[in-house]
């Protein structure tokens, strides 16, 4: 059984702003500061750790916030999600459903998104019953802890003693190929993201995709090819 593991935001789709404007506007609310994250990066990063990020610019202590904020987050999410503007990646459509339809695959998600968020956000574009299981910020902070997350979720649902090594995590920054290879597993990263093919290639990802509209290639990728 081969894991795929997908990253949400620059991989499957583009929420339009969405997630960043939902940030924006709980640490406002919370805090008192509009603005907060306009000088901080988000690339690959998860939840909890952005807004860590934002946390420690201004000062503040994390003290009982992390819930607080997770919980206005999510209402302001759903709200701007709703917005034009989101999409979902060349190819992700037509991908998901070959995927889906093989036996010898699972799908999932290895993501830094909140767990609700990542709902959200998946749902809106009509993608979220693609996914079976999988990791999320909401699990930790730090992305590199998130692999065996997602694992012992698929052991625990098919009941199936799969390893590291059957998973493929797809992502489009170093931090998605970052927190795969530690654990030996295999990860394409496709530049549909903040990074180009050249930023990609110098991640130790095994391969990198300018995007996945072509679905022999992917699937290539994944080891899934014809006779594999
Ligand atoms: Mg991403």
């Amino acid at each position: 059984m081969k894991l795929v593991l997908f990253d949400i935001d620059g991989t499957l789709m583009d929420s339009g702003g969405a997630g960043r404007r939902a940030l924006e506007y709980s640490f406002e609310e919370l805090f008192g500061i509009p603005d907060a994250f306009r000088a901080i990066s988000m690339s690959g990063k998860t939840d909890p750790q952005i807004f860590a990020e934002a946390l420690a610019k201004f000062e503040i202590t994390m003290d009982g916030n992390g819930p607080v904020f997770m919980k206005t987050y999510i209402g302001y999410l759903g709200r701007e999600i709703e917005k034009p503007g989101k999409a979902l990646m060349p190819g992700v459509s037509q991908a998901l459903s070959a995927l889906k339809g093989m036996g010898q695959v699972s799908l999932g998600l290895l993501t830094g998104n909140y767990e609700q968020g990542a709902r959200i956000k998946l749902d809106a574009l009509g993608i979220w019953n693609y996914f079976g299981f999988g990791a999320f910020g909401s699990d930790d902070a730090d992305r590199d802890k998130l692999l065996p997350y997602a694992l012992k979720r698929f052991q625990a649902l098919k009941g199936i003693n799969s390893s590291f090594s059957d998973c493929v995590v797809v992502g489009d920054t170093p931090r998605d190929v970052s927190c795969a290879k530690p654990y030996g597993a295999a990860a394409v990263a496709v530049a549909t993201g903040k990074y180009s093919v050249d930023e990609l290639s110098s991640t130790g990802a095994d391969y990198v995709l300018p995007d996945l509209s072509d679905l022999k290639k992917f699937l290539n990728c994944l080891g899934l090819g014809p006779g594999e």
